[in-house]
């Protein structure tokens, strides 16, 4: 059993792959007897699966996953920690903008506390444009509110953990996967310290702002069902409302003579209309999950795995 994994979900990485494997080398040589990299190459449209072939042929402590296609960072992180056999195994970002060096502080806290099951990161200091961490601190809130599971403000994927914990996240196979929550759902004690974000080493990020807001409805709604019964809670109220507006109406109608507001009720009509739609809305949200959940899709499909261990 090796000591220490690393899992490295790579999405069009050609030109972070090889630093990122010569710093944490340079890190990790001398102070870590006995680690690994899987390294999942996430249907990169790049040079990324060849240059990770190469780092394979010339090392004998990697292991590559290829996807078929292109299946998110979150399966990338799943079919990581199937792949990794570590003590401790940690998840990690091809980019850089996580320092090896943070992992080995981390690997310090597991080593002398037999109590953490896990350290996770938080960036102390954010290096994020104004919105996009307005958007972040808002959807912490939100989510912190509606669901059971805490999620640590600021908190990435990125933390080590023991390997009861992985068991216990490889343990739910849900399809629509939000990792946060999950590391959160499984319980253990998890340490949160402060890490300094790098500017990303080469590359752009892969997440567009679309791609972070689903992101954060899938964490929303794989995790509160809140929402649902908000539906029925304001569909009762809108009721309620409408009867009262009608005994007022009744009231009026009979006090003037005719029945008046018919303004009024196309209003309502409208009203109730839209709120009508987005409850469905709502619904299907969940639908389209438990939909996604019932067909038992695997989570990815890897077209080779390349290991260390096969060429021994
Ligand atoms: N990533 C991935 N699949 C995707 C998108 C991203 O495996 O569909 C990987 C990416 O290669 C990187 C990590 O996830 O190693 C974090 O992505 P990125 O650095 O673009 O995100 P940011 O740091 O901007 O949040
Ligand atoms: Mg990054």
């Amino acid at each position: 059993m090796k000591k220490l994994s690393f899992v490295v979900p790579c999405f069009n990485e050609e030109e972070s792959v090889i630093n990122f494997y010569t710093e944490v080398t340079k890190v990790f040589d001398g102070k870590v007897e006995d680690y690994e990299f899987v390294f999942v190459n996430d249907g990169s449209r790049d040079k990324t699966p060849e240059i990770l072939k190469a780092i394979f042929e010339r090392a004998d402590n990697v292991k590559v996953v290829n996807f078929s296609r292109n299946f998110g960072k979150e399966a990338a992180i799943y079919a990581g920690l199937q792949n990794s056999e570590g003590e401790y195994t940690c998840v990690i970002d091809a980019d850089l903008q996580q320092r090896p060096e943070v992992v080995l502080e981390m690997k310090d806290i597991l080593d002398n506390n037999a109590d953490i099951d896990c350290v996770a990161a938080y960036q102390g200091e954010r290096k994020e444009s104004k919105t996009l961490i307005f958007f972040k601190d808002k959807f912490y809130e939100i989510i912190n509110k509606l669901s059971d599971v805490e999620l640590y403000p600021g908190a990435s994927d990125f933390r080590l953990m023991r390997r009861p914990m992985i068991d216990a996240v490889l343990s739910m196979s849900e399809y629509s996967r939000f990792s946060k929550g999950l590391f959160s759902f499984v319980g253990y004690n998890t340490k949160y310290i402060p890490y300094e974000v790098q500017e990303r080493a080469a590359g752009t990020s892969k997440w567009s702002f679309m791609k972070l807001f689903r992101y954060a409805i899938e964490g929303i709604v794989g995790y509160s069902t809140l929402p649902l019964k908000v539906a029925s809670y304001a569909g009762v109220g809108l009721m309620g409302a409408s009867v009262l507006y009608l005994i007022i109406a009744l009231i009026v109608g009979a006090a003037v003579g005719e029945i008046t507001g018919t303004i009024a009720i196309i209003t309502l009509i409208l009203f109730i209309g839209g709120l009508n739609s987005l409850f469905l809305g709502i619904i299907g949200e969940y639908l389209a999950r438990a939909y996604m959940q019932v067909k038992h899709r695997p989570i990815y499909i890897a077209k080779d795995v390349l290991s260390y261990e096969d060429k021994k």
